[in-house]
C-alpha cells in the first residue's frame, strides 16, 4: 500500500457523505480538513433531514398508536401537545448527534473549518469562514460532498411565512389547522404524517397518478389506504397552478383532469417537490469538473470527476439522494485516494419511507424488472398471516421477494408494514450475498417476529409456506 501519510485531503461539505469520508481518511492515516458552514458536521441529514424528521415521526407514531389502542380496550385521553418542548426535544436530538460528530472529528484529528469553500484552481480552495475572514488552503485531493437543497417551483414561490419547504416544516413553529402538501414523495408524506398526528388537517397533491412514484404499486397501496383515512384528501393527477396569500391563509388553485374543487384556502403550504444538487460551487469552472444536464457532478465508479484532483460523492452526484448512499460513496472515494482497488458498485441501495406503515425496498423492483423487460418470479407473503403483525394489530403489511426464476437468486425485496425500514436490511444482505430463495427459507428466524415474513415469502415461492395455504392446482 502506498504511504499516504503526507497526502493532504479536503472534504467540502460535512453531511453523511462528507463526514464519513473525512473520518475514514483520518482512520487511514491521511491528513484531512473538513469544511462546512455549520458549527459541527452533520449536513442536511442531521440538521434538517433524516434525523429531525425521524424524531418527530417517532412522536407521531406514539400519538397514532395511542388512538389505535382503543381497539384493544385501552383508551387514552387526547394528547396535550407542548410544542415548545416537542421542538426542544427534536432539537436536542440534533444537538446530541452533531455534537457527537464534532467530538469524533477532534478525536480523529480531523481539521474542521467552519465556512464555505470556493475554488481558486483544482487544488486550492478559498474558504470564507463563518466568523469572518478568508483563507486560501491547498490540497492534493478534494472531495466534494456539497449535497442538495429543496427544488423551488418559480410559480409557487411567494414571499409568505405560510409557505414552507421541508426545513421550514421541521422548524415546527406552529400546528396549522390545515396544510397542503405539494408533492406526494417521501418527504412530503413523512412531514404530512407528522402534522396530521399533531392535529393538522392535511391534503396532499401529486401531479402523477400515484403517491411515491417509483415504488411498486402493491407496496404503496396499504399506505395509500391508511392515508386516505387520516388525511383530508389525496389529490392525484393534479398540479398546483398558483398560490396567493389572503387574510385567512393561502389560496391554492388546482389543475388536472381529476380536479373537482378548483381552489381551496389552507393555513400553510409545504412545497416538497424534490431536491436539487448543490453543484453551483463558486470557481468550479476553474477546474476540470463536469456537471451533467440535471445538475449532478459527473463521476466514475471510483467517484473521480473529470479533474484528477477532485472527487465527488453523495446527493451532488446523483440518485438515490439518500444518506447511506452518500456515506458509502464517501468511504469508497477515500479508499480510492488511498490506493485501494475499489469501486462503488452496490447491488442494492435500500430506500425507506418512514410513514405509517413504512415502505422499504432494495435491489430490483417489479417496476424496474418490467422496465428492463426482465423475467422474474415474485413471491408475496401477506402479513395477515403473520402472528407478530396480528399481535401488533397491523396486518395490512406485505413482504415480497423478486427472484430470478431460473437460479432462484434474490434480486430484490419489497416490504410494506410497521418496521419495514428495519426489516429491509436482511433483504439487502441477501441481495449482496447472492442468497437464493432456499437460503432465506432455511434460515431459522425468531418467532414471533416480523422478520419471519422474509422466510415465509421464500416458502411461498416454493409453495410450502406454513402459514399460507395454496391448494395444489389440477
Ligand atoms: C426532510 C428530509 C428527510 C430526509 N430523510 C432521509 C432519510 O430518512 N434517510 C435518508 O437516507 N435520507 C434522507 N434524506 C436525504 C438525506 O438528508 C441526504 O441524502 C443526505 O443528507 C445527503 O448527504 P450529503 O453528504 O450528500 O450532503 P448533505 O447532507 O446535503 O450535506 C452537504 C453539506 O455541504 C455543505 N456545503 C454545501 N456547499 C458548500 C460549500 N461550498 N462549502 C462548504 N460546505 C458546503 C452544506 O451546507 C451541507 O452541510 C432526507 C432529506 C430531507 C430534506
Amino acid at each position: 500500500m502506498p504511504d499516504n501519510s503526507t497526502l493532504q485531503i479536503a472534504v467540502v461539505g460535512g453531511g453523511p457523505g462528507g463526514y464519513a469520508a473525512a473520518f475514514l481518511a483520518a482512520d487511514l492515516g491521511l491528513k484531512v480538513t473538513l469544511i462546512d458552514p455549520e458549527v459541527n458536521p452533520g449536513g442536511v441529514c442531521l440538521y434538517r433531514g433524516c434525523i429531525p424528521s425521524k424524531a418527530l415521526l417517532h412522536a407521531a407514531k406514539l400519538i397514532e398508536e395511542s388512538h389505535q389502542a382503543k381497539n384493544w380496550g385501552i383508551e387514552f385521553s387526547d394528547p396535550k401537545i407542548d410544542l415548545v418542548r416537542l421542538r426542544g426535544w427534536k432539537d436536542s436530538v440534533v444537538k446530541r448527534l452533531t455534537g457527537g460528530l464534532g467530538q469524533l472529528s477532534k478525536q480523529r484529528s480531523v481539521k474542521y473549518v467552519q465556512g464555505r469553500a470556493s475554488f481558486e484552481n483544482s487544488n486550492t480552495l478559498r474558504v470564507s469562514k463563518a466568523g469572518g475572514g478568508e483563507e486560501l488552503l491547498s490540497f492534493d485531493r478534494i472531495i466534494l460532498a456539497t449535497g442538495s437543497r429543496p427544488t423551488v417551483i418559480p410559480s409557487l414561490k411567494i414571499d409568505s411565512p405560510r409557505v414552507m419547504d421541508s426545513t421550514g416544516a421541521l422548524d415546527l413553529e406552529e400546528i396549522p389547522k390545515s396544510l397542503l402538501v405539494v408533492g406526494g414523495g417521501y418527504i412530503g408524506l413523512e412531514l404530512g404524517s407528522v402534522y396530521r398526528a399533531l392535529g393538522t388537517r392535511v391534503t396532499v397533491v401529486e401531479m402523477l397518478s400515484g403517491l411515491l412514484p417509483g415504488a411498486d404499486r402493491d407496496l404503496v397501496l396499504p399506505l395509500h389506504k391508511r392515508l386516505e383515512k387520516t388525511f383530508d384528501a389525496i389529490l392525484l393527477n393534479t398540479t398546483v397552478k398558483s398560490l396567493k396569500e389572503e387574510s385567512g391563509g393561502i389560496r391554492a388553485t388546482f389543475d388536472g383532469a381529476d380536479v373537482k374543487e378548483k381552489e381551496r384556502v389552507f393555513d400553510k403550504i409545504l412545497v416538497s417537490v424534490g431536491r436539487k444538487p448543490n453543484s453551483e460551487i463558486r470557481g468550479l469552472d476553474k477546474t476540470g469538473v463536469k456537471v451533467g444536464p440535471r445538475g449532478f457532478i459527473q463521476v466514475s465508479k471510483q467517484l473521480e470527476t473529470d479533474d484528477p484532483s477532485i472527487y465527488a460523492i453523495g446527493d451532488v452526484v446523483g440518485e438515490p439522494m439518500l444518506a447511506h448512499k452518500a456515506s458509502h460513496e464517501g468511504r469508497t472515494a477515500v479508499e480510492v485516494i488511498a490506493g485501494h482497488k475499489v469501486a462503488f458498485e452496490p447491488h442494492a441501495i435500500p430506500a425507506v419511507v418512514f410513514t405509517d406503515p413504512e415502505i422499504a425496498w432494495a435491489g430490483l423492483s417489479e417496476t424496474g424488472a418490467k422496465e428492463q423487460g426482465r423475467e422474474i418470479a415474485v413471491a408475496k407473503f401477506p402479513w395477515g398471516a403473520s402472528g407478530r403483525a396480528i399481535t401488533l394489530d397491523r396486518p395490512e403489511g406485505m413482504t415480497k421477494l423478486i427472484l430470478d426464476p431460473k437460479t432462484e437468486r434474490v434480486l430484490g425485496v419489497g416490504i410494506v408494514g410497521v418496521g419495514a425500514g428495519e426489516l429491509i436490511a436482511e433483504g439487502v444482505l441477501a441481495i449482496e450475498m447472492a442468497a437464493l430463495a432456499g437460503d432465506l427459507e432455511l434460515t431459522i428466524h425468531p418467532h414471533p417476529t416480523l422478520s419471519e415474513t422474509v422466510m415465509e415469502a421464500a416458502e411461498v415461492f416454493f409453495g410450502t409456506s406454513t402459514d399460507v395455504y395454496r391448494p395444489k392446482r389440477g
